[in-house]
């Protein structure tokens, strides 16, 4: 199996329940975040498609899991944001339900992209999100999102501060800007590993 082309990427299903899902077969990396941290535009350089983000967006849309298609054995999920101040109780509880039920139960989730902004990170969520996943032996990589918005010294410090406390987690982390387009090679490298199975990335006859 070759690298996926993460421009081919295209809307597949959004779903509010697991049984909404699509199959739980092939390989597939989730997108998480506190609303607001970058989650759409971190998709969005990634993909070159306005339009991908633009459909989570929709309104409706934002408390889904959105699916895209790579092709046809892989995905790349946007989770609900989270964070909102001011959701009702029922609705908080029905985003940990889905997200609980997601998270453990998707045999074919290979690894979060957790996305924090560099001037905010490790929020209480955040540190849920890690929990959660850490209890599964999901890999995950944190994205210091918006890294434009600091100094390179400021933005540096960060990445030391928060990699160090993420390292004992095992859980690997960079800097990142949608707006400078940094950071995406990185990504990509990030998400080939656990989408690519690893026999076959280094099979030299594809056929075989
Ligand atoms: P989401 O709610 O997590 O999907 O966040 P969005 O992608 O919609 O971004 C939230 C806000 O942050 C928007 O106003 C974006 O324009 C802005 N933003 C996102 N990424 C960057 C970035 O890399 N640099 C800067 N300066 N702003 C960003």
């Amino acid at each position: 199996m070759t690298h996926p082309d993460y421009r081919q990427c295209r809307f597949l299903i959004s779903a509010d329940a697991v049984a909404g899902m699509p199959a739980d077969q092939g390989r597939e990396v989730a997108f998480a975040g506190r609303s607001n941290a970058g989650k759409s535009s971190v998709i969005n350089a990634l993909t070159g498609r306005r339009s991908l983000a633009r459909t989570s967006k929709t309104p409706g849309r934002t408390r889904l899991v959105n699916f895209f298609e790579l092709d046809a054995e892989r995905r790349l999920v946007d989770l609900p944001g989270y964070g909102y101040a001011r959701v009702p109780e029922a609705m908080r509880r029905h985003w940990g339900e889905l997200m609980e039920a997601y998270l453990s139960g998707r045999r074919s989730l290979r690894g979060i992209v957790l996305i924090m902004d560099v001037r905010h990170p490790m929020r209480d969520f955040d540190r849920q999100l890690l929990a959660w996943r850490a209890a599964r032996g999901i890999p995950c990589h944190v994205l210091l999102s918006k890294s434009d918005k600091l100094g390179r010294g400021a933005a540096s410090a960060t990445l030391h501060r928060v990699g160090s406390a993420l390292r004992q987690q095992k859980v690997t982390a960079q800097l990142f800007s949608s707006t400078r387009r940094t950071g995406v090679d990185e990504l990509r490298a990030v998400l080939d590993a656990w989408l690519v199975p690893e026999d076959a990335a280094d099979k030299k006859n594809p056929g075989g």
